[in-house]
């Protein structure tokens, strides 16, 4: 971004000292904020998680640091992460910590920054789109819509145990006409189970949105009873949304048309 736009926007530098905890959005490198590319250009240290396209870390001149997990095997503790943006903003530096989506949404960003305001380094959130809501707009799905839905409900499959979270999912299934999972591949066929046997309808749509917003997007659409056996199938990073919201996939399939240009 050129000095002139951050100029006439006025866009604050990552300063000295400070910590900005910012969200890189689901995938295409384009859906990073200003203030993303901002810090970015400034920084001297980035710790990025696995979920950061390439194509942006390539953007910067920085030491990067990689502070993420791979295969669901934590590769970084959380507490050294916490302690290393510290440390190196006690030093003086300039600190990115950038996260996929957005870095309050199921990304422990408010740990982190829990962390940061107890030992008085000076932060700032900069919010990012989160896969919940951007992944499946790139999927065409809305996640609102007059005639399908009125509210929506973000859900994490699993808890800090690694089990399947402890909701009471039949309240859930009164109240939430259109759900949105994160990290709840694993638990599909568990989840599917407890909503129909909660009264929600076997054939009710649902959609998992593999990789999205990358390249090699995947949108599998099926139904509550079909989702078990469509989430065995579908690649690891992926988002679930049950709701009849994802009827409108096919008529909103505007990335094929983009991507055919
Ligand atoms: N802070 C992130 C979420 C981190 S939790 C956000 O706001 O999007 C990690 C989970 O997010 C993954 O298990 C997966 O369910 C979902 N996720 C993140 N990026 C994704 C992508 N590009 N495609 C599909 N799911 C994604």
């Amino acid at each position: 971004m050129n000095d002139d736009i951050a100029a006439k926007l006025g866009l604050p530098h990552l300063h000295k000292g400070w910590v900005w905890l910012v969200g890189a959005g689901p995938g295409d490198p384009g859906l990073i904020t200003l203030l993303g590319l901002r810090a970015l250009q400034d920084a001297d240290y980035i710790l990025y998680d696995a979920l950061v396209d390439e194509a942006l870390l390539a953007l910067s001149d920085a030491e990067k640091i990689y502070a993420g997990k791979r295969a669901g095997v934590r590769s970084c503790k959380q507490d050294e992460i916490c302690d290393l943006l510290v440390t190196l903003a006690r030093q003086g530096h300039r600190v990115l910590r950038l996260k996929g989506g957005d870095p309050f949404v199921f990304g422990r960003g408010g740990e982190e920054a829990q962390a940061l305001a107890r030992a008085k380094i000076p932060f700032r959130i900069v919010p990012g789109i989160t896969t919940g809501i951007g992944g499946l707009a790139y999927a065409g799905i809305p996640v609102t819509h007059r005639d399908t839905n009125h509210a929506v409900t973000f859900i994490t499959g699993h808890g800090t145990d690694g089990k399947l979270t402890k909701l009471d999912w039949t309240a859930v299934s009164r109240g939430a006409p259109t759900m949105v999972l994160y990290m709840a591949r694993r638990f599909a066929a568990e989840i599917a189970d407890l909503l129909i046997a909660a009264g929600r309808r076997p054939d009710e749509p649902a959609a998992i949105v593999a990789n999205a917003a990358r390249p090699d997007q995947q949108v599998i659409v099926t139904t509550l009873a079909g989702l078990g056996r469509a989430a065995e199938n579908s690649p690891a990073l992926a988002i679930i949304v049950i709701g009849e919201n994802v009827t409108l996939a096919g008529e909103l399939n505007w990335l094929a048309a983009a991507q055919a240009r």
